[in-house]
């Protein structure tokens, strides 16, 4: 029982590596985020040992009380958090917890409705190869090309072309907010089921600051890891009527035993996400991503053709339109990861470039308001991603760098979890 650094030096090494990495840039994936310590011991527990296939009180293995304990708690707070009547806190992650939607609004060939991938949809909304778009038929929507925003009206036009038997709400690359009434009265309109992934924004809805799709859709699903900070996971929420099927979709009809570490874990950031300082923290990523917002839409970075999508944000992320910028989406990534900045390029709506270059940046502000940033913080990131932006492939990496330590060094991320053992 040696700790990793004697039985495993090798993995011990990238463990600290990464630990390394994470303290030492500004992480600005929009899917993104730091877990809090509490969070991690959960998640390294004894907890990992135990089977418990079933649900609490119903289990197939013995030894199950103490897991039924904190999956009761993680059930409670989930349901408490959101206002919903019903909680399944097992799937594994957020690509399971949709594939066990799927098997409970839908059945297989069916017509299904999302937001299309190149616009800002996932691939578990009905891309071709995902399980979504094999094994239902898959059509899509687009965001109006005008605004670049989700639009009821071509939903709807969409909805009575295809005759959807559900509709998908949610996203994974889009700055603003979707309007769920009425999206479900379009559902209604033609007899769809209507299911919200709220997996980016969940904890803005969490505090308040995003509007709940909860009392619109039959059923909402998100994961635990993005906005709301928890584990690398998935759970689902639903009226109660939605409790049986949606119960038997995960476990068996998706999963086995479910991973109960990591539901102890999504137990601590339910709680967590209900706090003071947490929506305090949401507060804080609203205003960066409107910090970083406004400073793209300067004279130096708009010289460049460089724009932002829909004109700002609503949400905690940024995207950044480069279709008519002579820098690509793989170069801006490249240009800020040498500035020691972490985000990701993305496609934007009727994208030029293929997808592994694309013609997109999406900055996402959460993990850094985790790290303590705000309004100053904010607005010295803003000006090096501005600035680093406008200058291209002439910015002045070295003082960009130096700008970023001193945020590093004067936030720190982890104190006290140098090593780990
Ligand atoms: N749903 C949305 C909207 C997402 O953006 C993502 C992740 O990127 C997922 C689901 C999938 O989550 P996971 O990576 O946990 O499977």
């Amino acid at each position: 029982n040696a700790p990793i650094s004697q039985s495993d030096p090798e993995v011990a090494e990238i463990l600290d590596s990464e630990l390394h990495r994470q303290q030492r840039g500004l992480e600005m994936i929009a899917s993104e985020n730091f877990v809090p310590k509490a969070v991690l011991q959960a998640q390294g527990s004894v907890l990992t040992n135990k089977y418990a296939e079933g649900y609490p009180g119903r289990r197939y293995y013995g030894g199950c009380e103490e897991v039924d304990k904190v999956e009761t708690l993680a059930r409670e707070r989930a349901k408490e958090l959101f206002h919903a009547e019903f909680a399944n806190v097992q799937p594994h992650s957020g690509a399971q917890a949709n594939a066990a939607v799927y098997q409970t609004l839908v059945k297989p060939g069916d017509t299904i409705l999302g937001l299309a991938l190149s616009h800002g949809g996932h691939l578990t909304h009905g891309m071709k190869i995902n399980f979504s778009g094999r094994f239902y038929h898959a059509e899509s929507y687009g965001v109006n090309p005008d605004t670049f925003l989700i639009d009821p009206e071509i939903i709807r036009q969409r909805a009575l072309e295809t005759h959807p038997a559900m509709i998908i709400g949610g996203w994974s690359a889009y700055p603003r907010i979707e309007d769920f009434k009425a999206m479900k009265e379009i559902a209604d309109e033609v007899g769809a089921k209507f299911w919200v992934d709220m997996a980016h924004f969940a904890g803005l809805v969490a505090t308040g600051l995003h509007p709940s799709p909860i009392p619109y859709a039959d059923v909402v699903s998100s994961t635990a890891h993005k906005t709301l900070g928890g584990p690398r996971a998935g759970f689902i929420l639903a009226k109660k009527e939605y409790a049986k099927k949606i119960n038997s979709a995960v476990f068996p009809g998706e999963q086995g035993g479910p991973l109960m570490h990591v539901v102890a874990a999504k137990a601590v950031a339910f709680k967590v996400a209900g706090s003071p300082a947490f929506r305090n923290r949401m507060e804080r990523t609203l205003e960066g991503a409107r910090i970083l917002a406004d400073r793209l839409m300067a004279k130096d970075v708009a010289d460049n053709g460089i724009t932002v999508l829909t004109g700002g944000t609503d949400v905690h992320l940024v995207m950044v339109d480069l279709r008519h910028s002579d820098m690509d989406g793989k170069q801006g990534e490249d240009l800020l990861a040498k500035v020691g900045i972490t985000i990701n390029r993305n496609t934007v709506p009727f994208d030029p470039r293929p997808a592994s270059i694309a013609s997109g940046l999406r900055i996402g502000t959460s993990a850094l308001a985790t790290r303590g940033f705000s309004t100053a913080q904010y607005e010295e990131v803003a000006d090096i991603i501005g600035t680093a932006l406008a200058q291209g492939s002439s910015a002045d990496v070295d003082t960009l760098k130096a700008r970023v330590d001193k945020l590093v060094d004067d936030f720190p991320l982890y104190p006290g979890l140098d090593q780990i053992d």
